[in-house]
């Protein structure tokens, strides 16, 4: 599929880096360790896509993968990493709502959460974010493979529950990276939103 072509163009430490806001993306964001970049490199089906770009000092920047001619996967900094700098922290509590909010060729975000840790307070504050710009989300319940079948799909059906009633706009699946488990669902949300 096309998302095999993605490729690793930049790292932007603020928006003004980013390409010209032309085109459709897509953005990959969730708490750090949740499963973020495995989550890309799966779906993009290589190894180290994102973790490439996710040596330090590059790891709080917003790393841009084109797929195709202005098609783009945006992954944003993790966040609700408690030994970030302050000023980190403030820099990107700033610029994340600013991006959702005026990024026009942005399309939809794509929420990574730990199937064993979902909804957690800075998800929800990036749920209402997306909320008040109207910016659909698609969550990803990764690391599926760590719980068993039925804890897993009580997960699933609690999160789609709390979803619904506060955040109309979403959709949620199961992810496992380690066992290339809801790819094909994925990639249909990532077609739905870069028209591909
Ligand atoms: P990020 O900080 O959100 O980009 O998270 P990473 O993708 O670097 O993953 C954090 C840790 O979780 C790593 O040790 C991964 O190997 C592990 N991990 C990520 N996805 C999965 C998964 O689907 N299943 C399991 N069992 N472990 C995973």
């Amino acid at each position: 599929p096309i998302y095999r072509k993605a490729r690793f163009l930049l790292s932007a430490p603020d928006l003004r880096h980013l390409p010209p806001d032309t085109g459709r993306e897509v953005a990959f964001a969730g708490r750090s360790n949740a499963g973020k970049s495995s989550a890309i490199n799966t779906l993009t089906g290589q190894k180290a896509l994102a973790r490439t770009s996710k040596t330090p000092g590059r790891t709080q920047q917003i790393n841009v993968f084109p797929v195709s001619d202005q098609r783009y996967l945006i992954d944003l900094p993790g966040y609700g990493f408690a030994k970030l700098p302050q000023a980190i922290r403030a820099h990107w509590q700033r610029t994340l709502p600013e991006y959702l909010q005026r990024r026009r060729s942005l399309r939809g975000l794509m929420l990574i959460m730990d199937v064993r840790h979902p909804l957690t307070a800075l998800d929800q504050q990036l749920l209402a974010w997306c909320g008040a710009v109207g910016l659909p989300v698609h969550v990803l319940l990764t690391k599926a493979d760590k719980l068993k079948q039925g804890p897993a799909a009580q997960a699933l059906r609690h999160t789609a529950e709390c979803l619904a009633r506060d955040h109309p706009d979403t959709s949620v699946q199961l992810f496992s990276a380690l066992r290339a488990r809801g790819i094909e669902t994925a990639h249909g949300k990532l077609d739905e939103w870069l028209q591909l």
